[in-house]
C-alpha cells in the first residue's frame, strides 16, 4: 500500500469511526414529545383549561391562539409556553378563529 493510499484509508476509517457512533447516538435518542399542559397547574386552573372540552364546537384547534398543525392532536398556545394544549382542549381565553 502506498503512502497516499494508506493516508486516504486511515482518513476514511477515522471519519467512519466518528460518523457511526454519532449516527447511533442520534438514532437512540427518544423522539421529542412536548409536555402537555397539566390541567391541575396554577396557570391552567386560572384559565379554567380542560384537556377535553364539553362543547364540540369550541376547542383549542379552532382557537385563534392555537399553534398546532391541522389534524394534530396537540399544539402550542402562547398562554402556556413550553407545553402543548390538546386540540380538543379549551380555556376561558378562547378566541374563535376569524
Ligand atoms: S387560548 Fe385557550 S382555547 Fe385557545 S388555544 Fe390556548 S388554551 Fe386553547
Amino acid at each position: 500500500m502506498t503512502d497516499i493510499k494508506r493516508r486516504k484509508f486511515v482518513t476514511l476509517m477515522g471519519a467512519t469511526a466518528t460518523v457511526v457512533p454519532v449516527a447511533a447516538l442520534v438514532a437512540s435518542l427518544p423522539s421529542h414529545a412536548a409536555d402537555m399542559v397539566d390541567p391541575e397547574s396554577a396557570q391552567a386552573k386560572a384559565l379554567q383549561y380542560v384537556a377535553e372540552t364539553a362543547d364540540a364546537a369550541v376547542h383549542c384547534s379552532n382557537c385563534a391562539l392555537y399553534g398546532g398543525a391541522e389534524g394534530a392532536e396537540s399544539g402550542g398556545c402562547p398562554l402556556f409556553p413550553g407545553a402543548e394544549v390538546a386540540a380538543n382542549g379549551w380555556c376561558s381565553a378562547y378566541v374563535p378563529k376569524g
